[in-house]
């Protein structure tokens, strides 16, 4: 296997390399709480922009850069590399291409051009209290009444609701119809009258995820993506999206490389926290060990991707177990190095709080997405034969 760069490839790598180190911000504070938001993020989004880089995945004619599979895989590792905020989430990732694939050219005229200035935020009204890993179970009603549908229910762990301009709804329309056949794919305004979002704190005391309420929301038919009831198909939809995860192999290996680092330079009572901390040199060279794992995964996936021109199936459960897994891992050996100073947070803290702040994150990395439990079934069957249980 070659892992080098084609000319082109390697051409590409250097024009996104020359363009961030000439536009992005420099030293982003990546604290405790990820990246900086503010206005150096929206900055340097806006500079994306103009080069059709906040939705490169999306074909030309909609405005994306209609970019080929290993070059988003080359874009997505160039800027985790350089450790800067990457565009991305729900308008880019699921919002704008079921509009693109299934939505009328009003809605895309309405609603893309706002997505790819990259300022406009969208959350995602999936899951509910009795609805998460079996999501066609989901119980919020929305009943036709003239020109529109009339919304009641609740759904849970929305993230980023309280900033979102639009919410993307899976809702029940035909309660009688097998549970994948009565559901519908709405797009609703997060200001209609009736609907209430509650903040969630996580375990890492950030407010990420929110529940949202509906009561008697009043949402035009004309804001229903595709046909009535057919929304569970919708939400299947992707473009074609690189499925490596690239970005948080680059960060393991970022996070150990600094705990590495950490573990050389760092004396109390005048040992390293090699001498004083038994076993730890071992567990670091594993999580140094797993995080080359982690890599050639996500090199694995993408070479499934681009050259057979499939979209991964169970590998890319593969790549999502494994990688949220082991980011729980290198946060724990963390935790472990740092002892007290593990506490800390902010920028004076060791690695600003990063090992703290991903040690109480992580644990939802393994939940958000697919549950480890779910990859481990799909890989099971799509991946292993195994019969289902
Ligand atoms: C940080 C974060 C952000 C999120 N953001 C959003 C969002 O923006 N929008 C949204 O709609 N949802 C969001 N979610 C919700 C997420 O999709 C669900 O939490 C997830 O699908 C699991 O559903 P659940 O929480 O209802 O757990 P459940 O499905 O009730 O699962 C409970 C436990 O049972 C296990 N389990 C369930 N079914 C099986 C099975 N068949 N075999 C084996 N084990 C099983 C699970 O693995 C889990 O351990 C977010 C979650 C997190 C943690």
């Amino acid at each position: 296997m070659n892992f080098n760069d084609t000319p082109e490839e390697s051409a590409f790598r250097a024009e996104i390399r020359a363009f961030i180190e000439a536009e992005a911000p420099k030293n982003t504070p990546r604290n405790a709480e990820g990246f900086a938001g503010g206005s150096t993020t929206r900055d340097w989004f806006k500079k994306l922009a103009a080069r059709r880089w906040i939705a490169p995945a999306w074909p030309v004619e909609y405005g994306g850069a209609g970019m080929s599979v290993m070059q988003q895989f080359i874009y997505n590792s160039e800027l985790a590399e350089a450790r800067v905020p990457r565009p991305g989430g729900i308008a880019t990732g699921f919002a704008g291409p079921t509009l693109i694939v299934h939505g009328t050219e009003e809605q895309k005229q309405k609603y893309l051009p706002e997505i790819l200035e990259g300022e406009v935020s969208w959350c995602q009204g999936y899951s509910e209290p009795g609805a998460g890993s079996d999501l066609a179970a989901l119980q919020t009603r929305a009943i036709r009444d003239g020109d529109d549908f009339v919304v009641n229910g609740q759904k849970i762990w929305t993230s980023g609701g309280h900033r979102a301009k639009w919410m993307i709804l899976l809702a029940r329309t035909d309660p009688d119809a097998p549970k994948h056949r009565g559901i519908t794919y709405f797009i609703v305004d997060m200001k209609s009258p009736g609907l209430t979002v509650r903040p969630l704190i996580n375990a890492a005391y950030t407010h990420e995820f929110n529940e949202v309420f509906f009561e008697d929301v009043r949402v035009p038919a004309a804001n229903i993506i595709g046909e009535e009831n057919r929304g569970w198909y919708l939400a299947q939809t992707t473009l074609s999206f690189e499925r490596s995860n690239i970005g948080s192999a680059v960060g393991a290996r970022q996070n150990v490389e600094d705990l590495i680092k950490f573990a050389r330079d760092h004396r109390a009572d005048g040992q390293s926290t090699i001498d004083h901390l038994s076993g730890v040199k071992t567990e670091l060279v594993d999580r140094y060990v797993e995080a080359g794992v982690a890599t050639l995964m996500s090199y694995k996936i993408v070479s499934i991707q681009a050259k057979e021109g499939i979209a991964p199936g169970h590998e890319a459960s593969v790549a999502k177990l494994y990688g949220t897994e082991l980011n729980q891992r290198i946060n724990r050996t963390g935790m472990r190095m740092l002892g007290l100073y593990g506490q800390l947070s902010g920028e004076n803290a060791p690695m600003h709080g990063r090992i703290r702040y991903g040690y109480l994150r992580s644990t939802a990395n393994t939940i958000e997405g697919g549950t480890s439990e779910i990859q481990r079934n799909i890989i099971a069957t799509r991946g292993l034969g195994l019969p289902r249980a």
